[in-house]
């Protein structure tokens, strides 16, 4: 028994090396991926559910890894913001966003918004509204057209510093949402108080909408809280026509998902924007 401990012990011990071997080669290669130009966005559309049209897209970001091929941001963006890294490759991320929102705008396309999330390193980093402003002044693009997306758990840490940082964005014209809502512990006193216009329904809440009386109650008890606060709400991660339904009854205002269309390089945009309505 003891040899066989001793045997898993040096079993686990090799795994995690060869994690933290892993983990340290892709944070030395983050380091260098915005300045090789390994980044790329894809845009997931939108779509409001009254009108049918794509009113707004998010972007999402994709490294594109000389070696390994394309590297998921759920591998990452963890990784950069353990590293710091995660504040140059927002900054990257929201001048691209910008500059492709304009793009499409003087390509005579009805303007949508754009989406960046921000993650937690980047919202306490100084010079978020500084680069947010930048950003803006580089590109043309007018600030109504620019979201940011920011997780509950995220502004919940430090309510008054949140509320602040949030205000200056709000005074600049950018509009800001609740990605994920739900998952965190959001104190619904607090939440009165941020300049949110809008609440993202996390999408494990959608998977088994069509099965569980739960998650049924979360999402009605969601998109009747957005109501309640004067915020529209937008349900992620919408798959089937059974969950569109579902959110549709309940008066949820607009949907993101493959059922609409999954993330897509910049060009696709372009045509589904000057095509038909999805939904
Ligand atoms: P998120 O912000 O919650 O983004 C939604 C994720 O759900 C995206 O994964 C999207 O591709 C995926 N998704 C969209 N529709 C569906 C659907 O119908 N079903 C399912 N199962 N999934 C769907 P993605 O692109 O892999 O991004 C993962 C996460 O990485 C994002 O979650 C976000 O937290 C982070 N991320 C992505 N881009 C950025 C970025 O530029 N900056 C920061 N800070 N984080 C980012
Ligand atoms: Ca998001
Ligand atoms: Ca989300
Ligand atoms: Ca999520």
């Amino acid at each position: 028994a003891k040899e066989l401990g001793k045997n898993n012990c040096q079993f686990y011990a090799h795994e995690m090396n060869a994690t933290l071997e892993e983990k340290l080669a892709l944070m030395d290669g983050l380091r260098k991926a915005v300045g090789a130009g390994q980044l790329r966005l894809v845009y997931q559309p939108k779509v409001d559910l009254e009108t049918g049209r794509v009113f707004g897209v998010e972007a999402l970001v994709r490294w594109q890894h000389p070696e390994r091929g394309l590297v998921r941001p759920d591998v990452f963006i963890p990784l950069a913001e353990e590293s710091g890294t995660i504040v140059a490759i927002g900054e990257w991320v929201l001048r691209e966003a910008c500059r492709q929102a304009r793009r499409w705008q003087e390509d005579g396309l009805a303007p949508i918004s754009v989406s960046v999330n921000v993650s937690p390193r980047q919202f306490d980093d100084r010079r978020l509204v500084t680069r947010v402003s930048e950003a803006l002044a580089e590109s043309g693009l007018d600030a109504r057209w620019l979201e940011l997306e920011v997780t509950e758990s995220l502004i919940m840490r430090d309510v008054q510093q949140a509320v602040d940082k949030m205000r200056e964005l709000e005074a600049m014209g950018i509009a800001l949402s609740i990605d994920d809502f739900g998952t965190g512990y959001s104190s619904l006193a607090a939440l009165k108080s941020f300049p949110i216009s809008r609440l993202k329904i996390d999408k494990s809440f959608v998977r088994d909408l069509a099965h569980s009386a739960d998650d049924q109650a979360i999402a009605r008890a969601i998109i009747s809280l957005s109501h309640q606060l004067q915020m529209r709400v937008i349900a992620e991660g919408v798959e089937t026509e059974q969950q569109r339904a579902f959110l549709a009854q309940y008066g949820c205002d607009e949907m993101q998902g493959y059922l609409f269309s999954k993330p897509v390089p910049a060009d696709d945009i372009g045509t589904m924007l000057a095509r038909r309505p999805l939904a």
